[in-house]
Parts: C-alpha cells; structure tokens; sequence
C-alpha cells in the first residue's frame, strides 16, 4: 500500500516536480468517449451498472491485486504429498479475488442473461473497464463468454452447462460441475504440429458406446500445445473421429465423479498475461461429449472464436486506453524546460495522437458489439459482424504495443520502471495479436467473409458511406479502398494492406459521425494522409490538439 502522504523531505534533498500518486480511477465517469460510445450504440439502459463498475474496476486496490497476481503467478501442483495424480494449478490469493469480481459483475455472463438490445454493447463497456486493470482473469472470463452460442448447439450439454456458466458466482474449488455454483469454460484447439491450421490436429475421439454424433460420449487421446485457464471446469477440444474434425465439451470431472485424464504436462513462462495460467495437456483416453455436428468441428468452435476475438479487440482498446491515461497523468503534472509536459506542442502532439487512436479502438469494438447484438434479427448485421470481429482484432491489437510504448515514453525513465504499470500494460499487449488467430490469419479470415459471405462487403461499405460528403481525405480515401477492392489479384499477397485500409475507414466513419470535429479531423488529417508511417506524434500542425487532450483527460 502506498502511504496516504508520503514524505517528500529527504535528508538530502526535497522531491519536487514528480506527479502525485494517481489514486482510484473512474473508469466511467472519467471517460467522456465510452459514455458517449455505449449510449450510441444501444446500452444506454445499463449506464449506472456500468457507472458502479467503473469505481470497482478502477480502484487502486484492483489495480494492486492485479499487479500481485502477475508478479506471483501460478504455479503446477501435478501431484499431491502421496504421488496421486491431481493436475491442480494454485494461484496467488488476489488472482481468485479478481476472478470472483470478474464473475460477480457478469463480465462473463452479461450479453446473455439480458436478453435486450444493448447487451452485447454493455458487455464490451465492462470488459473494457476492468481490462485496463488485469487482462489475466479476462482470458478465462472471455472463453466463459463465448462458449455460450457453441454449447447452445447442443440441447443436452446446453441444459447441463449454461446455467453454471451464466452464474454470478465464482465457484473456484476443483469438484464435479455438479456440485459447484458457477463454472468456467476454456478451449484446447493448438497442438504441436498446427495452430493456426487446426486441421493438423492428431488428436483421435473415439465413440464409447453404440451412439455417436452430438451429445454422445467418446475418449479422446492426443496433446494439445496451449491450453490457458487448465483449472476451468471443462474444455472446447478439437479431435477427429472417422468423419472429421470435430468439437468435444471435455469436463475436468467425469460424470461418475472420477477426475478425467487431463495431464497437466507444465506451465508456459510467457512474456505478459502471467497471472493466468497457461499449460500444455495430455489426453489419454479422456472422457468428452460431442458439441455440434460430428465431422463440423470447426464449424462449432468458431461460434466460440468469434467472441473471443471481439475479446481480443475490446482488450487491445483497453491497454491502449490505460496507457494513455497514466500518459496524460504523468505530463500533466511533470514539467521540462519551464513548462508541463503537457504544454509542451510536440508533447502535445504525441498525446494527442495517442488519445485519437484510443478513441478510435473503442468505437470500433462498440461498434461491432452493436452489429452483434443486431445479428439475431438483421442478415445485414449478422454479416458486418462477421466481417468487422476479424477486421478489429487485427487492427486494434496491431496498434497497442506500439501505442503503450508510446505512452511509456511520455514518461521518461520512470514509465520503463516496474513499479508503473506500463512494463504490464506493455507485456499483455501482443498476444491478444497471436491468439485466437494470429495478425495473418485475421486478415486472410477478412477475403474469406468478403468472398464466402455475400452480404458482408455490402454492409461494410454502406457503413463507410454513412459518412461520406464530410470529410474530403476519407471521401478520396473511400473511394481508392473500393478501387483496391475491386482488383481480385494477388489478394492473399495484398491482405494486411488491405484490412488496414478498411480498419482505418471504418474508424473515421464512426469518428465522423459521433466524435468532435477536432477528434475525426486529425484523425482523417493523418491517418488517410500519404505522409502516414503509423509513428505517433506525427499529426500535422494546425489542429486542435488542447480540444483533444481535454476530451480525453480524466477529470482529476
Ligand atoms: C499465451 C497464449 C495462450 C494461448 N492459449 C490457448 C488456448 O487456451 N487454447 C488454444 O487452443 N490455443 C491457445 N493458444 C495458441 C494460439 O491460439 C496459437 O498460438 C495461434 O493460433 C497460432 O498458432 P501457432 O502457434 O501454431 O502458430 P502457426 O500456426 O505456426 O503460425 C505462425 C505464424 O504464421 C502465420 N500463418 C499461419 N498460416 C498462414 C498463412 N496461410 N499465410 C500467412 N501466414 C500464416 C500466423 O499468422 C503466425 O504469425 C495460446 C497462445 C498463447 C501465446
């Protein structure tokens, strides 16, 4: 804990010029362009849930847990004191407090307990929330979220599971679903040989009785490579039967109460995430039941993946957003040749950069959030989700590590210091980049909507013309995506460039249409410039950077 006054009369020498502690955030109220994002896009009805939210996910103190939890992090507990086989993984205290306050919020379960439009656009203002703080927790809270429409395939796993999974209640002992109050769900999918193409997997089902198909029992025997979250109560796993690659709900407990064979083989030392667990896994014969159709494994695990990749989108707008208030924080009340840092015009230009990119990240995951909420009902949404969920993920996590970077340095040495959280923030930010479909994939995954999904071009484009007759750079920029469009050769060659083209027209149509005119015009004066690099700080003069700053400065 930091003392409430600390002393700043050393005996050698007065501290002056450093920024006072930050003390708790209002991740809520202090952010005038999430208000106006998740009022825009339908959630207005759940503004005092999230205003509550705000003030738990921005204490101090969930900030310190969450620094505990990834500086202690977990640890594999193969076996007990007698040698028996118990596959457990034992985390630091404040990680189970944290999970209990993910859970406790519905960060998992909101978007489809309330069953009215808006769900899904509250359930990003959440996770974005309390990702600022820990994305650690959030991994197995995400999976949690999107194995839902998955399961809802199949009606005997979705009876048995879906109550447990939408549970308020963060249940942590390692017993039978059964018995337990809530659950949490993961996914096995990577192995050794192919990640990306999971059609590499080894991984055999075999059917344990005369019946196959969904809902029927089967052994699986294989590895998986990466397995994050081991300790959820049960997995999405990918393994072939006779016909094909299919999905199984693979439980830590049998249904006869026996512990399944899930061997814990160790645990990854990774770069950032480190609070959570990720592990490597060995089948042996372990018990499953089919999820979907024998044979369309893929098919059902993508339902899953989608959600998980809107995780990834909204997570990389969070980190970006929280670098950039610790950014803005320590410039303002640090001062260099006479003047704040934050007066200082190239200063000045760098957070603003830093703050038009972060208001663009979250307009985007909102925004796709909407088109989710809508897909139920609307074939047009449904497709502009489809396409957009791949689009985002690429694009926002392809941004955060560079932009937290970014944000460090606006604090000098002190920012590299563990003791900010900059070096965490700066850690968690690429994997949301790798998993759940690497950078590549995820744009390779936006050809295949564009070609395989009539209605999902279409619906982005008339998106993009929403915005037209404002703006000239994204009228011309607009115009050259749809030449570009239109030029079916070397596509595959020609796909990072062209997703960035439509994440960033996406962007500053939404930022046209809802944000301040300082906000979009510096973003369409750069980033549909030709002088753009992608570097921050490099706006061209004359715009309105106090006007931005001010919009994205937390009220202190
Ligand atoms: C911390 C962490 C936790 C994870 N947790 C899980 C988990 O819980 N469950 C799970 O199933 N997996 C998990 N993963 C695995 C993750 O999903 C995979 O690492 C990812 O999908 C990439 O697969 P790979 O590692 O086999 O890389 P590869 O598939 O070998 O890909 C390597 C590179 O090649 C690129 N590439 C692949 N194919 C093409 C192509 N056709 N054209 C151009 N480029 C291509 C990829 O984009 C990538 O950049 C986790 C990974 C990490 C880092």
């Amino acid at each position: 804990m930091i003392p409430l006054k600390p002393l700043a009369d050393l005996p050698t020498h007065e501290v002056t010029n450093m920024p006072p502690h930050q003390g708790d955030q209002d991740l809520w109220q202090s952010d005038v362009a999430l208000r106006e994002g998740v009022k825009r896009e339908g959630a207005g009805w759940v503004e005092a849930r999230l205003a509550d939210f705000g003030k738990v996910a921005g204490a101090s103190e969930t900030f310190e847990k969450a620094d505990r939890a990834n500086r202690h992090g977990p640890e594999l507990k193969p076996f007990d004191r007698y040698g028996m086989r118990i596959n457990q993984v034992e985390f630091h205290p404040d990680y189970h407090d944290l999970m209990a306050v993910a859970i406790e919020n519905e960060l998992a379960s909101f978007a489809w307990t309330n069953d009215r439009p808006g769900s899904q656009v509250g359930h990003v203002a959440l996770n974005y929330m309390f990702n600022q703080a820990e994305g650690g927790v959030l991994c197995p809270v995400s999976m949690t979220y999107a194995a839902i429409p998955a399961l809802r395939t199949t009606p005997g796993i979705a009876d048995a599971w879906i109550p447990r999974l939408l549970s308020a209640s963060y249940d942590q002992r390692d017993i039978p679903v059964t018995e337990k109050t809530g659950a949490t769900m993961g996914m096995f999918m990577t192995e050794k040989q192919g990640g990306s193409d999971v059609r590499a997997n080894s991984t055999r089902a075999v059917a344990v009785g005369s019946g196959t198909g969904p809902d029927a029992e089967y052994l699986l025997t294989g590895h998986k490579f990466f397995c994050s979250a081991p300790m959820c109560d049960a997995f999405l796993t990918l393994a072939y039967t006779d016909t094909g690659l299919s999905c199984f709900l693979v439980p830590r407990w049998t249904p006869d109460g026996e512990r399944n064979t899930l061997f814990i083989q160790r645990l990854k030392d990774k770069l950032g995430n480190r609070s959570n667990a990720s592990s490597e896994m060995e089948l042996q014969d372990t018990f499953g039941v089919m999820v979907g159709d024998d044979g369309r494994g893929v098919r059902t695990i993508i339902d899953m993946v989608q959600g998980t990749r809107l995780y990834c989108c909204i997570s990389s707008a969070a980190l970006m957003r929280q670098a950039l208030v610790q950014a803005l924080h320590h410039t303002r009340h640090r001062s260099a040749f006479q003047k704040r840092l934050i007066q200082q015009p190239l200063m000045q230009n760098v957070l603003a950069d830093l703050a038009i990119e972060s208001e663009a990240a979250l307009a985007l995951a909102l925004r796709i959030a909407r088109a989710m909420d809508e897909a139920g009902t609307n074939e047009s949404a449904a497709a502009f989700a489809r396409i957009t969920t791949a689009i985002g993920k690429y694009w926002n996590c392809k941004r955060a590590p560079g932009h937290i970077v970014e944000a460090m340095e606006c604090h000098g040495g002190p920012g590299y210091v563990e003791e900010s959280i900059l070096p965490r923030l700066y850690r968690e930010a690429p994997v949301n980049s790798i998993w759940e479909g690497s950078g590549n994939i995820m744009c390779l995954d936006v050809l295949r909507a564009m070609f395989r999904e009539e209605a999902a071009l279409p619906a982005f484009l008339s998106e993009l013309d929403l915005a037209r007759s404002e703006n000239s750079a994204f009228d011309a920029a607009a115009d050259a995506l749809k030449q570009e469009l239109g030029k079916p050769e070397d596509m595959e060659f020609r796909a990072r460039a062209l997703t960035e083209q439509m994440a960033v027209l996406l962007q500053a149509s939404l930022l046209i249409r809802h944000s301040p005119v300082a906000v979009s015009d510096a973003f369409c004066a750069s980033r549909l410039g030709s002088r753009w690099t992608g570097a921050y700080g490099t706006l061209p003069a004359g715009l309105d950077f106090g006007a931005i700053i001010e919009r994205a400065a937390p009220v202190s």
